[in-house]
């Protein structure tokens, strides 16, 4: 599977690959966020949400597991699953309908919840760098058509 990598060097840039993502997002799109605290996931979706056209303010829901927003050209799922440790707590949410549903899902932490992932996902990795500086973000993309 084609993997692309993209390197930037300021929120504002890792922001606009997002709002470019979300511009191309389609139904059922399912997007995983991989990347430890403070790497970009946030920023990542706040910019996807942009690209759906959402106005909205988007933030990290760590403490809701799940935010939704309405009012883009798709429904958005913001998932933030650092905090399950059973699947069963995503059946209580009812993922099954976000996941295969006809919104996007954003999944922050998506590893945690390995087994409960589509199988046509796309992954996406964002790392630091710090001989790179502060502002240095590696992003890997995989899974895009
Ligand atoms: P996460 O959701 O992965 O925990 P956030 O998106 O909430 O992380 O925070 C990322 C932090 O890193 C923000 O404070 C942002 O301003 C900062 N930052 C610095 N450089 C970048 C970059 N290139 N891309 C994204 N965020 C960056
Ligand atoms: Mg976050």
């Amino acid at each position: 599977m084609e993997v692309k990598v993209i390197e930037t060097n300021s929120p504002r840039e890792t922001w606009e690959l997002g709002r470019e993502m979300g511009g191309k997002a389609a139904p059922g799109g399912v997007y995983l966020l991989e990347g430890d605290l403070g790497t970009g996931k946030t920023v990542f979706t706040q910019g996807f949400a942009d690209g759906l056209g959402i106005r909205e303010a988007v933030n990290s829901p760590t403490f809701t597991i799940l935010q939704i927003y309405e009012e883009g050209r798709l429904p958005l799922y913001h998932f933030d699953v650092y905090r399950i440790e059973e699947p069963e707590e995503m059946e209580e949410i009812g993922y099954e309908d976000y996941f295969f549903g006809d919104g996007v899902c954003l999944i922050e932490w998506a590893s945690r919840i390995e087994e409960l992932l589509p199988a046509d996902s796309i992954r996406i990795r964002i790392e630091k760098d710090p001989a790179r500086g502060f502002d240095y973000r590696r992003i890997e993309i995989e899974g895009i058509r």
